[in-house]
């Protein structure tokens, strides 16, 4: 299986979808197979997957996309990983990224774009796009990205697969190398309801070295239809507008189906939701800006040397950091200064707690929310580069969820023919906090 993994890797190496490979992949296999010899049984054994370059993993660099990390080496596994080889997986590689997963397209890393397996000539969403992309093209079945206001979601809904943001806290942070800390979170994609499953049981539950970390056992099962009979659907009113066309058609077509099963169908809403992407922006780069602040080349980030230590600190970074990275540092660091911290700061918080009010009020009536993933299938490459806030626009359907902590699935529901490609669309699902499991098992009962 992992020779087949990297097999295919090579052969779609024009997509770009790895930084690099594990070099100790082989021993983990055989390994694997030694456990298996003595008659362990292993919930995962001997599958190959990809997990995200923000994600730790001992002896393979952890680039997160980005220069200033280009010879940073992993001492140790993030938690994800010690759970994934402990259940027998083998980590095949490490999937390209937006630099520190800012973005939405996968073209802000350092080491070039991920293509679009459906249409190279877009890109496979981001900040996740090497993971949804290493899904979709069949180099492993199952991959681990990031969300941190949409970036595993966003990415499944341009590349066909499934990609699931777990409720904030159920699955540890430690070893993920952090953007924006409060909406951070890791996460699952697949191509099937019961391979989602099967991962995300490994994956999630209780750890001790995260802080914010649940108490809550993972108990997923992909579903049956007989699930989806009488399941309370509300449709969230706010992201009727501004679909395309084909978005708009799968959307009525995968409503269509809920009905058919059995489900009852509403409207609800959530009208904070207007002002999600601002509060996000706004919480989410102050953040990355205090986060970012360790790599200045003394213990973290590849050193450019000076004749004094403050002008290597700062060509370490300004050599080592790409412009959208440094337009979050700057921004971040302006929203935090005392000023101007009550009008952007403060203010956004405030919204956020809004935000997260309103959906426990739309989940009064009903045990899902739908919305589409994105407005729009997949985009040119190069399309929205050159402008950022056409870029920031494109998470208009992810970033409250994240704001207000919660669980959400991208189920690849259709296509939408785009200058003669079939280009693929997905629909997001979102549960009550905690809730994840009922995302799964819907995904199931829609297969
Ligand atoms: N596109 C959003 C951003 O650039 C989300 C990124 C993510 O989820 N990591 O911040």
């Amino acid at each position: 299986l992992l020779n087949a993994a990297r097999a295919r890797a090579e052969a779609a190496r024009d997509l770009n979808v790895l930084i690099s490979l594990n070099d100790r992949a082989d021993e983990q296999a055989a390994r694997v197979q030694d456990r298996l010899d003595s008659g362990e049984t292993l919930p995962l054994a001997g599958v190959p997957i990809i997990v995200k370059d923000n994600i730790n993993v001992t002896g393979t660099r952890t680039t997160c996309g980005s220069r200033i990390l280009a010879n940073y080496v992993s001492p140790y596994d993030a938690t994800v990983v010690e759970r994934l080889t402990g259940a027998g997986a083998v980590i095949v590689g490490k999937a390209n990224m937006d630099e520190f997963a800012m973005g939405s397209s996968t073209e802000t890393s350092a080491y070039g774009p991920t293509l679009n397996p459906w249409d190279p000539g877009r890109v496979p969403g981001g900040t996740s796009g090497g993971s949804a992309a290493a899904v979709a093209a069949n180099l492993t079945p199952v991959a681990l990205g990031s969300d941190t206001g949409g970036s595993i979601r966003q990415p499944a809904a341009f590349t066909g697969v499934y990609g699931l943001k777990p409720t904030y806290g159920r699955v540890s942070r430690y070893g993920l190398v952090a953007h924006a800390s409060s909406l951070d979170q890791i996460g699952p994609f697949a191509r099937s309801a019961s391979d989602l499953a099967l991962l995300t049981n490994v994956i999630a539950g209780h750890d001790p070295r995260d802080a914010t970390s649940l108490e809550v056992p993972p108990a997923f099962r992909a579903g049956t239809p007989d699930d989806l009979r009488g399941l309370k659907v509300g449709v969230i009113r706010e992201s009727l507008s501004g679909n395309t066309p084909g978005v708009e058609a799968v959307l009525n077509a995968t409503l269509d189906a809920l009905r058919g099963a059995g489900a009852i169908v509403t409207e609800a809403s959530v009208p904070s939701v207007e002002h999600a992407i601002a509060a996000y922006y706004l919480i989410s780069m102050p953040e990355a800006s205090s986060n970012l602040a360790r790599y200045d080349g003394m213990v973290y980030g590849e050193r450019v040397p000076a004749p004094d230590v403050a002008h290597s600190m700062t060509r370490t970074r300004e050599e080592g950091f790409g412009p959208e990275v440094k337009r979050r540092i700057l921004l971040g660091t302006y929203a935090l200064s005392s000023g101007y911290y009550d009008a952007y700061y403060a203010k956004a918080m405030r919204v956020r707690r809004l935000i997260a009010q309103d959906f426990a009020r739309a989940f009064e009536g009903v045990d899902l929310l739908v919305t589409p993933t994105s407005p729009f299938p997949a985009f040119r490459r190069g399309e929205k580069t050159s402008d950022p806030l056409a870029m920031y626009a494109a998470d208009v359907d992810t970033v409250a969820i994240n704001l207000a902590g919660l669980p959400a699935l991208s189920v690849p529901a259709g296509f939408e023919t785009v200058e003669g490609v079939r280009l693929p669309v997905g629909i997001q699902f979102i549960a009550p906090a905690l809730q994840d499991e009922r995302l799964v098992t819907l995904a199931g009962g829609l297969e």
